[in-house]
């Protein structure tokens, strides 16, 4: 059965995100341009300046839910009139900064002078934004990304490099601060550099049994959204991957009697982490991987890391624009799954249809047929809500988990 230990980077992981959240409200106070951002966005520019520092309410909120208050900020946010259809995400964000950060773990974050999102993930994000647009009269920069069905296109890459020029200008004149393209390119540095240790650590769901499960990634996703472009992003994934590779050559694995190794596919459920793995533990189930966390920097439709280095670093941003699951075609998404199923020896997916992430979701039935029936791999589909516990059940979940397991001993017959 698996055992939830607390690693040494868990707990160094834990002071990494806490002291982060500190440090942005204490500068805020004292005086820095504060940006909210949406995850994609290349937090690496902020570094080009002084005194601009950044804060993604999509890790905040997960933050949220994964401490247990998502639902109570998600009420707040239906209360003042935002329909619960809406991401939950969103509403607890707002449901927090409508509140002056109430119930948040993190004590909320700083007020932004700045807010900057994009539309390669989703529109909802950037209506969310304009939002504190009008309520808070703050400007709102959205960087206009291209829809992708194959690799990016050079012109796409220029397109998208030359809102980044107006991205740093807008700043500039803003904040009344120089930047400058010497620390942006540090700060790149250091990105590119924790990337390589992350896919060390992701390496490890190919040893049998796994060294890791999916539930130690996603927790470990959060500092590449909270501190990206900083040596301590880059120093924490080394001491990360080193420490999981040490332990799996000493025998130390999460579920070392490993019978079904399983995939998952949608964003992290963040208020199920630990009861969802130490059940699927008891069952000797390991979920090993998720599309989720391959999408930090692959090639699209491949889990295979984009070449950076040969990149400048705006252009290595702009190329990262097409790295998450979302803007990608059903073509891109299948290859990207055969080659997980194929090089993990994935056993079943477990496809996670999220009330919430409606741009995750909408092509998952197309996308289990073709597991299922042109992979010969074994799937089941659940529903979720990443961060809006009430609309996640358990006992439905687990029934349906449970059958993905007969499923795969009746294959194995
Ligand atoms: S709907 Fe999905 S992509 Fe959009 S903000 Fe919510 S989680 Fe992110």
């Amino acid at each position: 059965m698996a055992q939830f230990v607390k690693t040494d980077s868990g707990k160094r992981l834990t002071r990494l995100i806490t002291n982060g959240y500190m440090d942005n409200i204490v500068k805020a106070q004292q005086g820095a341009f504060v940006v909210w951002i949406a995850i994609i966005v290349p937090a690496e520019i902020f570094a080009g300046f002084d005194n601009v520092l950044y804060c993604v309410p999509e890790s905040h909120s997960a933050l949220c839910a994964g401490k247990g208050v998502g639902v109570s900020l998600c009420e707040k946010a239906e209360n003042l009139g935002y329909s619960m259809d809406l991401c939950s995400y969103a509403r607890i964000d707002m449901g927090c900064h409508f509140n002056q950060g109430a119930d948040s773990p993190a004590g909320g974050l700083p007020k932004p002078d700045l807010l900057v999102s994009n539309n390669n993930n989703c529109t909802l994000l950037a209506k969310w934004f304009d939002v504190y647009h009008r309520e808070w009269d703050i400007p709102h920069f959205i960087l206009d990304i291209p829809f992708c069905y194959e690799s990016q296109k050079q012109r796409d890459m220029e397109y998208i490099v030359s809102q980044f020029q107006d991205l740093i200008q807008t700043v500039e004149k803003l904040s009344g601060q120089k930047f400058n393209p010497e620390k942006m390119a540090q700060a790149w540095e250091n990105s590119v550099e924790a990337n390589k240790h992350w896919r060390r650590f992701l390496a490890a769901a190919k040893n049998k049994p796994s060294g890791i499960t999916a539930f130690d990634s996603f927790v470990q996703m959060a500092p590449t959204l909270t501190m990206r472009g900083t040596p301590e992003l880059a120093e924490h994934y080394r001491f990360l991957a080193d420490e999981t590779e040490a332990r799996v050559e000493q025998g130390i694995v999460p579920a070392p009697n490993e019978k079904y190794r399983l995939l998952w596919d949608n964003i992290a459920p963040w208020h199920q982490l630990r009861k969802m793995s130490s059940r699927l533990g008891a069952l000797d189930a390991n979920i090993i991987s998720a599309s989720y966390t391959y999408c930090l920097g692959s090639r699209e439709g491949s889990l295979d890391l984009l070449d950076l280095e040969s990149l400048s670093p705006l252009e290595g941003m702009a190329r990262l624009q097409n790295f998450s699951i979302c803007p990608h075609g059903l073509q891109l998404r299948g290859r990207a799954m055969k080659q997980a199923i194929e090089e993990m020896d994935i056993d079943g997916v477990v496809f996670a249809s999220n009330r919430s992430c409606k741009v995750y979701s909408l092509m998952q039935m197309d996308q289990q047929r073709y597991v299922q029936e042109e992979l010969g791999v074994p799937t089941v589909m659940i529903d979720v809500d990443h961060a809006d516990e009430r609309k996640y059940s358990e006992e439905t979940a687990f029934v349906r988990m449970e059958a993905l397991l007969e499923s795969i001993d009746e294959a194995r017959r």
